[in-house]
């Protein structure tokens, strides 16, 4: 069985804290791949300079990047309810995608539904937000090559009697609006009465008080649900494959390339493993390996779900 082991780690959400890849920690070094292995900051002065009638030129100008992120889905976007700032996997891959271009990281909320919106009308410079790529979102906006390979699963209260997909018939499933839930639970567990809600935290409280019988979505957010509440668990097979790739605004090639070539210095010089180990690995005791396929590949892989 695909399952995440779960460790039993305790720990307060709001105690989240990365140590391994902090603001001035994202690698430097030049180039796509084989950038040196190193995990000091990229000082403005150093960074490639962009034309200034490109978005990255004009992200330069403005000395930020605005990046769309989760701000209640533990390990990936999660905003520390203490120091105020959003922590996870994904906010670690912004922060190093923003040192390399020699810029701060903006980081504002966006929910499933809104992250192709956002894009387009250029609230966002770039989405990570746990986001698949799959074939429809591939016609509306650009894509990263995988940075993670997430997988779904159903989560249900300890002493539920679900034991996974096929017991969803009739029953209450909560996910999020604009997620690839919405389709993969229509097509394999079509009798299930689906809840959509905007964001994940609320289907965490609707499984916690019995509102909903489950939730569905990827493993490392219900991951998340149980580091909060260990009377959660995952149940079942995997359901689907979730490749998540950093969302570009349609065509922008340039800013594709960057950031493919930040990824790839991420996944070559072992800064990758080190946010897998601390933001994914602790929790789930899975060894991690960076994805090595591209966006083309993604899209099959999520054909064939
Ligand atoms: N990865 C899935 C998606 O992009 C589910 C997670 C989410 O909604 O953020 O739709």
């Amino acid at each position: 069985m695909q399952g995440l082991r779960w460790l039993g780690v305790a720990l307060t959400v709001g105690a989240l804290a990365f140590a391994g890849c902090g603001d001035d920690e994202a690698p430097s070094g030049s180039g796509a791949a084989g950038g040196e292995a190193t995990t000091e900051a990229t000082p403005a002065a150093t960074a490639e300079k962009f034309a200034a009638d490109t978005s990255l030129g004009a992200i330069q100008a403005k000395g930020e990047i605005t990046i769309g992120v989760k701000f209640d889905v533990p390990p990936f976007g999660i905003k520390n309810p203490q120091s105020g700032e959003v922590e996870g996997f994904d906010i670690e891959m912004g922060k190093a995608v923003a040192a390399k271009l020699g810029v701060e990281p903006k980081f504002i909320e966006a929910i499933s539904d809104n992250r192709i919106p956002f894009l387009e009308d250029g609230t966002a410079d770039l989405i990570l937000s746990t986001m698949t790529i799959n074939e429809e979102r591939v016609g509306q906006i650009n894509f990263s090559d995988p940075y993670f390979i997430a997988r779904g699963r159903v989560l249900v209260p300890g002493d539920s009697d679900i034991t996974g997909v096929a017991d969803l018939a009739g029953k209450n499933v909560c996910t999020a609006l604009g997620s690839t839930y919405e389709a993969n639970l229509k097509k394999q567990a079509p009798e299930a009465k689906l809840k959509l809600v905007d964001s994940y935290s609320e289907c965490f409280e609707l499984v916690q008080n019995g509102a909903v019988d489950a939730v569905s979505t990827d493993d490392v957010i219900l991951t998340g649900m149980i580091i909060q509440d260990e009377t959660l668990k995952l149940v079942g097979d995997q359901l689907t494959q979730e490749p998540y790739g950093a969302g570009i605004k349609k065509d922008d090639q340039e800013m594709t390339d960057f950031v493919n070539g930040v990824f790839t210095e991420l996944k070559d010089n072992g800064t990758w493993l080190k946010v897998y180990d601390e933001w994914v690995g602790k929790y789930t005791g899975e060894p991690g390996e960076p994805p090595t396929i591209g966006v083309d590949e993604a899209v099959e892989l999520v054909k064939n779900n």
